[in-house]
């Protein structure tokens, strides 16, 4: 289990992490999603001492990073990617590591086989492409059999297959009952991958909530009508629990029924219907949509322009 209580990072007059408070539970996977610049990685460097809070407390299974004797034995880390340049093999590269941690050297042929590496153990690891680089970050991550992983962006630059590969290796790795909190700012990467999400947008908390009832409330049902009686169509319509919004002489947005529901209620009052168009929201766009405010304007915005992220709590928090 991950905590943060009231985590908070300031880089001189910047806060890049603003009193985040949220437990990241074990036996599933969790999205640590925003748009870049949100504070993920300054969050996840504190989980793992690599920089300290200006306020507040991140534990990992309730102590802090600096106080496990084995900390590779209790937490997996995997930084942003970055090209390893080594003329090591992954093998000696993974073996290194292990022996100045006391872990024994059959781990290091258990995470090679975990990420699919055996066969290119001997291979120098400066020739590794993006996507055996990260399985190497994965496998070192792994090698002293951590119950919990702290992934930064980990399929950044991966091609299909080895994005399908960590998903289904993370999901597997929380159903063994470990802690998985992996961030990415690509909210239809997490949809597939994650159970859990935690949102952020300017350090601060934006929602905390399951990626079911994030897609239940991001598609809502909206449905587009097309009538030469739109008017009269949208008085019908309207009831407790629906939204008629006009947009354009002979169309509507219904928000609240199905296009069953209106096609029969436009039959029952004699309204002809030319068009019913169901509109889901993509994930993509209710993310943009929650973290607009969020975003960060570095391209010539002033200051004043900026909007605080909590307007966007909303229903997701
Ligand atoms: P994310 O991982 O969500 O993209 P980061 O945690 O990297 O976001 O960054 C959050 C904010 O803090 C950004 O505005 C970034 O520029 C700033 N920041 C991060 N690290 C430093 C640092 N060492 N010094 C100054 N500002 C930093």
């Amino acid at each position: 289990m991950i905590e943060a209580r009231g985590l908070t990072k300031r880089y001189g007059s910047k806060t890049a992490v603003d009193d985040l408070t949220i437990t990241v539970q074990p036996g599933v996977v969790t999205g640590f999603l925003g748009p870049n610049g949100a504070g993920k990685s300054t969050t996840m460097r504190m989980a793992i001492g690599l920089d300290r809070p200006t306020k507040g407390t991140i534990t990992v299974n309730g102590k802090a990073y600096r106080d496990f004797a084995a900390p590779l034995c209790e937490v997996g880390v995997l930084l942003e990617a970055k090209a390893v340049h080594t003329g090591r093999s992954a093998y000696k590269h993974l073996l290194a590591v292990a022996q100045t941690h006391g872990i024994p050297r059959r781990r290091v042929d258990e995470v090679l086989g975990l990420v699919g590496l055996t066969e290119v153990a001997g291979k120098r690891v400066g020739g590794f492409s993006l996507g055996m680089g990260q399985r190497l970050g994965i496998a070192s991550a792994m090698l002293g059999d951590p119950g919990v992983l702290i992934l930064d962006e980990p399929v950044n630059g991966l091609d299909p297959e080895g994005i399908r590969w960590i998903r289904t290796l993370l999901q597997t790795l929380a159903a063994e009952g470990r802690t998985i909190f992996v961030s990415s700012h690509l909210m239809s990467e997490m949809a597939l991958t994650a159970t859990h999400l935690i949102v952020v947008g300017r350090g601060k908390l934006i929602a905390n909530t399951t990626v079911e009832d994030f897609i239940r409330q991001a598609s809502g049902d909206l449905v587009h009508v097309r009538s030469p009686e739109a008017a009269r169509l949208g008085e019908v319509l309207a009831r407790d629990g629906v939204t008629v919004t006009s947009s354009g002489l002979d169309t509507l947005d219904v928000n609240g029924l199905t296009a069953q529901q209106i096609g029969e209620a436009a039959f029952a009052a004699s309204v002809p219907v030319f068009e019913l168009t169901p509109r889901q929201v993509s994930l993509e766009d209710a993310f943009m949509d929650i973290t607009k405010d969020a975003v960060e304007y570095t391209h010539g915005q002033p200051p004043g322009q900026r909007v605080s992220a909590a307007t966007s709590t909303g229903a997701h928090a």
